[in-house]
């Protein structure tokens, strides 16, 4: 068989597909520029670490179900002097690895769910498990869990994500029924993991979600208890947008 052939089955039979790919680029780029055995040793090595580390971020970026993909340097800052930009805790996923929470109040439009997505991304990419739900969608699948009697198969799901995003918190009150699955479903994983929580009401108004005082009262507590709290000011991030561009045109 051609060494070519012999080389391209071994790369396969050790799943190294990033090399497999391109080792005659490597190769080629190694007789260009003079490099040595063990240059090219480890430009190949290099080269699988960073094919590896990519294909999991795009694994884990899918499994987490964004509704879009936000990133931090697409944020205006400018217009949150509130928020802290370089707080690295947040942006390196240092608050997941702690298994802390943050939580986003604001009015709609402040840029919310932005953050949430931006921190969302920056987790998968510390290679962290990651799910993102409104605040309704998840109430919705946890109440169709339960009905299916599959509510303990999805909370062992559910506890073994790094990081859950929930979104939108406020902006439908639960039935009683269903405030009640989704406080014990953060209750199961209250520190086991990572909440993020946008909110568009402050926790004085959360009972108002819940309905229930105590649960909401505890519910606060746990979340605050080991998290960041930011509250986004200003109006509509968009509206503003909107506005500075019917005047410029
Ligand atoms: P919220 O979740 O608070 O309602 P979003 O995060 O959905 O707000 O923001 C609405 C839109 O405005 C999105 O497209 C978002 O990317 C954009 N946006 C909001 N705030 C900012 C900001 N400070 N810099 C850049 N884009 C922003
Ligand atoms: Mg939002």
């Amino acid at each position: 068989m051609a060494i070519d052939a012999i080389v391209l089955g071994y790369l396969k039979a050790l799943r190294l597909g990033g090399l497999a790919r391109s080792y005659k680029e490597i190769l080629r780029d190694a007789d260009e520029h003079n490099l040595s055995h063990l240059e090219f040793l480890k430009a190949c090595l290099e080269h699988e670490i960073l094919f590896k580390k990519d294909a999991r971020l795009k694994r884990l970026v899918a499994k987490a179900r964004f509704p879009t993909l936000k990133t931090i340097d697409t944020f205006d800052f400018s217009v949150q002097p509130d928020l802290p930009k370089h707080n690295m805790e947040l942006m390196d996923a240092g608050f997941v690895r702690k298994r802390e929470s943050v939580i986003f109040v604001g009015k709609p439009g402040t840029g919310k769910t932005h953050l949430a997505i931006s921190l969302g991304i920056a987790a998968c990419q510390a290679g962290f498990n990651t799910r993102f739900y409104t605040a309704a969608n998840l109430a919705n699948q946890l109440v169709e869990a339960r009905a299916n009697h599959s509510l303990s198969r999805f909370e062992k799901n559910f506890k073994k994500l790094d990081l859950v995003i929930l979104d939108e918190l406020g902006y439908v009150p639960f039935s009683r029924d269903a405030g009640q699955l989704l406080f014990s479903m953060v209750s199961a994983r209250y520190e086991l993991g990572s909440f993020i929580v946008t909110s568009n009401l402050d926790f004085s108004r959360w009972t108002e979600i819940f309905g229930d005082e105590g649960m909401t009262a505890a519910l606060i507590d746990r979340l605050v208890h080991r998290g960041y709290v930011f509250r986004t000011s200003g109006d509509s991030y968009r509206f503003k947008e909107s506005l500075r561009m019917a005047r410029e045109a």
